[in-house]
């Protein structure tokens, strides 16, 4: 099944105001690449002065709250981040995982909750290096997967995104044969729990992925895209990702 490209920017804990120029030569790049989806998550911060700055471009958020509202200081509901121009929002980051122990079940009830106010969700699932070592990377992200994958998962609002911990930010990453084995893996525990849709739902490979990388990454059995770090902070770095998926 052909399924279109999306090359997703995660900015991180990074950039402001004076950083948002970079939007302006992403967006154009976006538009350019005619048959690519281009999207950048943003720090809460800058999603609404993002959307002045870059109109037209995909903008999203990193994290979401899963309740409506309430006393939950510091967080941010579907609505808010709506209001502020967020299209779409990543949830279950393995930073998010780590530093907040979020679980799949949190992870599952936030991308329900995007589902819910129309947004779409990037969701992420990756093992950790000792994970792998022990030969069981597949199993955890299988697990992961079936534990956080939200009710009515379907194509048009969920990617998901492959991220092995130990290749982000870190320059390493898998061997594009592990990239295509564990996709076709996701693919496979997917159809067994949306069937057929599972062939038209999006796997990104995110990891220290590279202008130098990308198009080698991106040619794998399976991978229909890619959830970039550090190199989606400069337009430089970041639109030689976005070509090489067009
Ligand atoms: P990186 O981050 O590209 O900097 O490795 C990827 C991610 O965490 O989404």
């Amino acid at each position: 099944m052909a399924r279109r490209r999306l090359v997703a920017g995660n900015w991180k804990m990074n950039g402001a105001r004076a950083t948002l120029g970079e939007l302006s030569a992403i967006a154009l790049a976006a538009q350019q690449a005619g048959n690519v989806d281009v999207a950048i998550a943003l720090p809460a911060t800058l999603i609404a002065p993002a959307g002045a700055a870059a109109p037209g471009l995909t903008i999203g958020a990193q994290d979401v709250h899963a309740a409506p509202s309430g006393a939950h200081t510091g967080c941010l509901s579907v609505a808010m981040i709506a209001e502020a121009g967020a299209q779409f929002s990543i949830v279950g980051h393995s930073e998010r995982r780590a530093d907040n122990h979020e679980t799949d079940a949190q992870v599952k009830a936030k991308a329900e909750a995007l589902r819910g106010g129309g947004l779409r969700a990037i969701l992420c699932v990756g093992e950790t290096l000792a994970e792998r070592d022990a030969g069981q990377a597949e199993a955890v992200v299988a697990g992961q997967l079936t534990g956080s994958l939200p009710a009515g998962a379907a194509a048009d609002w969920l990617s998901i995104a492959y991220e092995p911990v130990w290749a982000i930010g870190t320059g390493r990453t898998p061997t594009v044969a592990d990239v295509a084995s564990m996709h076709a893996a996701i693919r496979a525990t997917l159809r067994t729990l949306i069937g057929p849709e599972a062939d038209a739902m999006r796997l990104l490979y995110g990891g220290s992925v590279t202008g130098d990388n990308a198009a080698e990454l991106l040619g794998a059995g399976d991978v229909d895209g890619a959830l970039v770090g550090g190199a989606s902070l400069s337009a430089a770095k970041f639109v030689p990702i976005i070509e090489a998926a067009v």
